[in-house]
């Protein structure tokens, strides 16, 4: 048993890391129990080597166009070697692994490559017995993907199986409407496989603006993916050559899939980790229940990311982190993250975004205080080329001084314009604001300056 440390930070994802490294920059002693592969699920099955597909798939748009725009290329489809590509996108992820490893190495932080289990008083049993306590314990265990209760289940693929993948698979189905159902999607088509998507209620992306969701349902429609909507799967059945069947609740079965892609949501990894017999609490989707502090029902105790909040994004587990451990070790008692307007893009191909309210979060909770301006547009790159991609941006107004309370933006660059304009947000921006701001010409961004 060892109590040397004044921390103990149970998970190496983002979060886990980067309370650790805050913690350790404030001087405490840090003991980091992470078993799996460090940097979690945003670097080694999430955020990184999905967006490394998602910059390949966007080359393969881009070379389209620039065929159509003149470029000397073969007619054939140009196709991406995936072996060679995934070769750069596995040493991109080791030169993180490094990184951390040697930032790990000089803050001194005792790094525990073990599982955890939380035990009364403020102890962690580690697998191999080793036990370690301290004063302060973070939870930053994450999530995995969650696959739906049917028959068949097994025959599908989720996200971390995506990652497996060496080639695209020729006809792919997608379930679900989420973030990793569209950026899958997206992803694969443009790769060469041929996509269909089966959602089961009417709409991609349920917690984006609604016009901007019916318009990426037009961009992809245009790219060849094709949307299935109300559609309830019941079950999976292996067809030939290692195909799959999707069989939905009228007993109708599709024409069979090479690959079936389950990415039907997210679950919290609190479980078997002796949360609830130390009196942890969780909520009944199995997260941890934490205060406006990050602190859990059991005093001492801490938790952060995925597995204690529905924001399931890496930098507000990042965020919640650094504040934590300013507050409990850098002096800073007021410290907190602010959960409010956290700005967030979908890596679909063109890329969405938003930051603040949807019009329809707007109009329920301020009614005709609400004023929505809007501009449809095609990027300069894609007029040239005469492709039909349209983005779609939105603002959201409300009240007299019109105070914007949500920007949308579809849209080629949207994933890069969107930062900034999500500062203005959170610092207070007023339409007249952006009125007042001379435009950067001819760009995407310069139509948020513009509206009338
Ligand atoms: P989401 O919660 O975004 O979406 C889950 C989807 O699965 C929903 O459309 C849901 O539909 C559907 N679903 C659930 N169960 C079933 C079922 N049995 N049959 C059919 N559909 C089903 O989860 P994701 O897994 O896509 O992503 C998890 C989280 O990870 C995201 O919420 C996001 O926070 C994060 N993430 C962020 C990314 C980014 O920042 N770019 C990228 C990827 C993930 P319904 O609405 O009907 O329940």
């Amino acid at each position: 048993m060892t109590s040397d440390f004044d921390l103990v930070v149970l998970g190496g994802g983002s979060g886990g890391l980067a309370a650790a490294f805050r913690a350790a920059s404030h001087g405490a002693r840090v003991a980091l129990i992470a078993e799996g592969p460090l940097g979690g699920t945003c670097v080694n099955v999430g955020c990184v080597p999905k967006k490394a597909m998602w910059l390949a798939a966007d080359l393969s748009h881009r070379i389209q166009l620039a065929r159509e725009l003149g470029f000397d290329l073969p007619a054939a489809p140009v196709t991406l070697d995936w072996p060679t590509f995934i070769t750069h996108r596995e040493r991109y992820i080791a030169n993180i692994h490094t990184s951390y490893q040697q930032r790990l190495d000089a803050a001194g932080i005792a790094v525990l490559p073990l599982r955890g289990r939380l035990m009364p008083e403020g102890r962690i049993q580690c697998n191999d017995g080793v036990r370690v306590a301290a004063p302060a314990i973070v939870i930053a265990t994450g999530g995995r993907p969650r696959r739906p209760l049917i028959p068949g289940v097994e025959l599908g693929i989720d996200s971390d199986g995506f990652f497996g993948l060496r080639a695209a698979p020729a006809r792919v189905a997608v379930i679900g409407a989420g973030y990793i159902a569209v950026e899958l999607a997206g992803v694969l088509q443009s790769l060469g496989s041929r996509v269909d998507v089966f959602v089961r209620k009417r709409r991609l992306l349920e917690s984006f603006d609604e016009d901007l969701g019916a318009q990426l349902v037009e961009d992809q429609r245009q790219h060849g993916i094709h949307c299935h909507f109300n559609y309830t799967l019941a079950s999976l059945h292996a067809g030939q050559a290692g195909q799959v069947v999707l069989r939905d609740t009228h007993n109708r079965d599709t024409e069979p899939f090479d690959a079936v892609i389950l990415a039907t949501g997210r679950v919290p990894n609190s479980d078997d980790m002796g949360l609830e017999d130390a009196g942890v609490a969780l909520d009944a989707a199995g997260r941890i229940v934490v205060d406006a502090l990050q602190a859990t029902t059991v005093q001492g105790v801490y938790a952060i990311g995925d597995v204690a909040s529905d924001i399931a994004l890496t930098p507000v587990a990042i965020a919640a982190a650094r504040r934590l451990m300013d507050r409990l070790f850098g002096g800073q008692p007021e410290a907190k993250l602010d959960y409010a307007d956290i700005a967030t893009v979908v890596f679909s191909h063109p890329p969405i975004g938003k930051v603040g309210l949807t019009e329809t979060e707007a109009r329920l909770q301020f009614g005709d205080a609400v004023r929505v301006y809007r501009s449809s547009f095609r990027p300069m790159l894609h007029a040239l080329a005469e492709s039909p991609q349209r983005s779609l941006f939105k603002l959201v107004c409300v009240g007299d001084d019109e105070r914007v309370v949500g920007i949308h933006l579809l849209g080629e660059s949207a994933d890069e314009i969107l930062q900034g304009f999500a500062v203005a947000l959170k610092r207070g921006l007023h339409k007249r604001d952006l009125d007042d701001t001379v435009a950067i010409h001819p760009t995407s961004a310069e139509e948020l300056v513009l509206m009338r």
